[in-house]
């Protein structure tokens, strides 16, 4: 099969991330912490596979990730992982409703050049 007949191919795991809704890639791209102009060229994961940025996903509708490590988030301070936790989960929300509001793909993050969306 030819390259462009597939989807973008988790760099962890090596299986298609089929949906935008398990993009990791987008999901950054909405809570601001990756340009526009690399959504094209950067590599894709699955949300799950960058545990250090899921584990801030804090939603009833999504399974905890834990990381263990240094780069677990309970070594953070708490007031930091409340706001990354409070950004990342709002980021994933977004991210889980931004096809079915028919947006275009700039108006999807929470944030324009620093201000908020809304
Ligand atoms: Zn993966």
């Amino acid at each position: 099969m030819a390259k462009c007949d597939q989807g973008y191919m988790c760099e962890v795991c090596g299986d298609e991330v089929e949906d935008i809704t398990d993009s990791d890639l987008y999901l950054r791209y909405i809570i601001g912490e990756m340009e526009a102009r690399y959504l094209m060229t950067a590599p894709e994961r699955h949300l799950r596979c960058n545990p250090v940025l899921a584990q801030f996903i804090v939603d009833p509708e999504f399974e905890p990730v834990i990381v263990e490590g240094p780069f677990d988030k309970k070594l953070m301070p708490a007031e930091e992982i409340a706001a990354r936790e409070e950004l990342t989960t709002r980021g994933w929300r977004r991210l889980q409703e931004v096809r079915g509001l028919g947006l275009a793909i700039s108006d999807y993050p929470l944030f324009r050049e620093g201000n908020p969306v809304e």
